[in-house]
Parts: structure tokens; sequence; C-alpha cells
């Protein structure tokens, strides 16, 4: 169920604990009514950074197939998402030396659907069932493997791709050299890999600590993803960082071989937990003030963010009384630790102040939600004010304090 790493998954390296979150439930497990009576499952979450690659990564790794059991993200889901993909799979088209590409973590299709309305011939693989079902109905030719992505699974298809994509699945994968092996195994030597993972600087900077949960394993920068591709064979030909998921870092790379590892930087880790405190204060005053004004507080939103935010911060249904979701399967289910009840969004009044847990979105969710504003109704960001990653508009920040 757990296992305790020694040495870092890239590189083999020695590691350094560096920051404990100490034991925390699974942030995607939400509980049904009759789980939220048993005691709360947790494991220990603390980040252990590599001395020679600086790849930070999680020292007690959960078994997956506990994980990923009823896996709740649907890619979709999440609206800005879909025209986020729609570019991604534009700019593939423009840079792939061919038609075939592979998706590692399709999810729903979202990223293969658009990929193939650009004119590219797609294959998908991924581990949860329901989505594979859902990804398989989206697109119109090709195959997607219910399964997790590595050198067995490689052999499933048959001939070379011209690109790979990966998007938020390398920072989940408890074996990185088997999962970038299995790539080598089926990409074309000039074949175009295309990686997205949680950028590791922006995390820091944000004081971000619950996108730390069970499921992502490694957090990549620049630095630790230049150096595994480099070490297993691929040659980073560009790199950039995109605002979403809070701060992402886009790589691409070919399997030419010539890489240079980067030389390695020190990340501030005790001032990431100074940052946490600051942070902290500055969202509960707008709580506290919220509840003096006679309102309910709630999160708008039930993502992996609201588990950790709610139990790192030790917030229970006596400050936040309920969570609003869209999808279906996770209204009438409840926030692991804190015990949060997850409802329709109907519930929301315009006298509540909500909490908008996936703040990446805070700006389409104000514009979304423009009437509730105009009625009355308050939005907050937990973010920590005037400190963000820069392409992170500070003004979404002043708009929730507004
Ligand atoms: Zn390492």
């Amino acid at each position: 169920m757990l296992t305790i790493r020694e040495h870092c998954d890239a590189c083999g390296g020695p590691l350094d604990d560096v920051f404990s979150m100490g034991s925390m439930p699974l942030a995607n497990g939400l509980l049904s009514e009759a789980d939220r009576l048993q005691p709360c499952e947790t494991f220990p979450l603390m980040v252990a950074e590599c001395q020679v690659c600086s790849l930070a990564q999680l020292r007690f790794v959960v078994d997956p197939t506990r994980l990923y059991d009823r896996y709740p993200f649907y890619t979709g889901a999440s609206g800005p998402n879909v025209p986020y993909f729609h570019d991604l799979a534009r700019q593939i088209q423009v840079r792939s030396h061919g038609l075939r590409v592979l998706e590692i973590g399709s999810n729903d299709g979202t990223l293969l659907a658009a990929m193939e309305s650009v004119g590219l011939q797609v294959a998908g693989v991924d581990p949860a069932v329901e989505q594979c079902e859902q990804a398989r109905t989206r697109i119109h030719h090709g195959d997607v493997v219910c399964k997790y992505w590595g050198t067995s699974t490689a052999y499933d298809f048959g001939g070379l791709f011209d690109s790979v994509v990966a998007c938020n699945v390398l920072g989940h994968s408890n074996d990185l050299q088997d999962f970038i092996a299995g790539v080598r195994r089926v990409i074309r030597t000039d074949g175009l890999f295309v990686i997205e993972v949680q950028y590791l600087s922006a995390l820091l900077k944000q004081a971000a600590f619950e996108l730390i949960y069970h499921e992502h394993v490694s957090y990549f920068d620049e630095v630790s993803l230049g150096g595994l591709l480099a070490r297993n064979g691929f040659k980073v030909i560009d790199w950039e960082i995109t605002d979403s998921q809070c701060g992402t870092l886009r790589m691409w790379a070919n399997a030419m071989g010539g890489g240079i590892a980067p030389e390695i930087q020190p990340h501030d880790w005790r001032g990431f937990s100074a940052q946490i405190n600051d942070r902290r204060d500055f969202v509960m005053r707008q709580i506290y003030r919220a509840q003096q004004d006679g309102r309910r507080v709630c999160f708008y939103g039930a993502p992996a963010k609201a588990t950790q935010l709610s139990n790192y911060w030790r917030l229970g249904t006596n400050t936040i009384e309920f969570a609003t979701d869209t999808t279906l399967a996770k209204q009438g289910r409840y926030i692991p630790g804190s015990l949060i009840p997850v409802v329709h969004p109907s519930r929301l009044e315009c006298t509540d102040a909500a909490i908008v847990a996936a703040w990446n979105f805070y700006p389409q969710i104000a514009t979304q939600e423009a009437a509730f504003l105009a009625a009355g109704g308050q939005l907050i960001s937990p973010t920590l004010a005037g400190d963000h990653f820069e392409n992170l508009s500070r003004g979404r920040c002043a708009q929730a304090l507004a």
C-alpha cells in the first residue's frame, strides 16, 4: 500500500526531506455517505529532493491501484481546458513530422478529439476505465488502451509514432525510467515528445502547497525534467511556461540524443513554508470578515486542492459549510478528512462567500458568476496577495478582494 522511496526515481541519487504536510487523506478520494462514518484513512505526505538532479518527489508513494481506484478527474469537465488543448493540438500538428500521435494519460479524450479535429491520427492510453470509455466515444478512428503506461504497455502499439504527448501524467508516474523508456520504444528518432508537468517553481512562488498530494509523485522544473530527458537520450528543443494548472512547464524534445543535463539550482523550501503561513493568515482574515458580514462560507468547486486546503489548514464544516461542484459524480459525497459535503451549484446563494478552490480558473469563474457577484455574492481567491507567479495575473487577486 505504501512504498518508502530511498533513492531518487529519476537518477538514483540520495534524497533530503524538505517539506512535510503530516498525514493526509487521498486528495481525490471523496467519501460516500457510508464511508463518511468510517475513520478516515490517511498517508504521510512528505516531499524529498534529490541531491544530484534536484527532482522534488514524494518520500512515501501510495500504491497506484489504491489512488486510481475511482479517479474522479475528467479533463473536459474543466471548461478552460478545452480551448487550451485545442491550441496545443494545433501546435503539435504544425511541429510534428508526421500524423501519428500517441497520447499518454489521455483521460476523457479531450486532447485526442482536439488532435483528431486538426487531422492527426490519434491513439491513447490511460488506466482510468470510465475515462477511457468516454475517450473512445469522442474519437472516430484509433484506439484507447486502458492500462498504465510503461515499457510493457508500449508493446500494445504497432509501429512508431511521429509524436508522443504526455500532459499532466509524468508527475503521477512512480517509475520515471520505465515511463521514458516506454516512450523511446514507440517514438521515431526525429519524433516529437511533448510533455506538460506541474511547474515546481510556480508552486513554490505561490506557496501552493495544495498542489502537493499523493497522486503527484514528482514535481519538476526545467532543470530536473531537462536532466531526466537528457539522460534518457532526448534532446530538449524548446520549453515554455503556460498558466494552466497554476503554472505548467511544457517541454518539446526529440529522441535524437545529445541533450545536456542543466546545472541544478537549490529550491527555497524554508521560504515556501514561511509563505504558506502568511498565506493562511491572509485567507483566514477574509473568511472571518465574510462570517462577520453574516455570510455562509463555502468552497466553489471540490477539486483535490479543496481537500488539501481544508485538511492542511484544519478548515472543517464549522468554517466551510459545503463545496459546490458541477461534476455529478462528486455531488452527494464528502471531502475526506474535513468532511465538507459536496453539493449541486444551485445551493450557492447571493449572500454566500465562495472560496475558489480551483483559483487557477478564477478569471473565468468570476466572468461566469457575474450575476452572483452583481447580486452581492462574494468570491474569495485563497492565494497570497501581491506575490503571484508573473504569468498568473496580479489583477486576479485584486479582483478577489474588491
Ligand atoms: Zn535525482
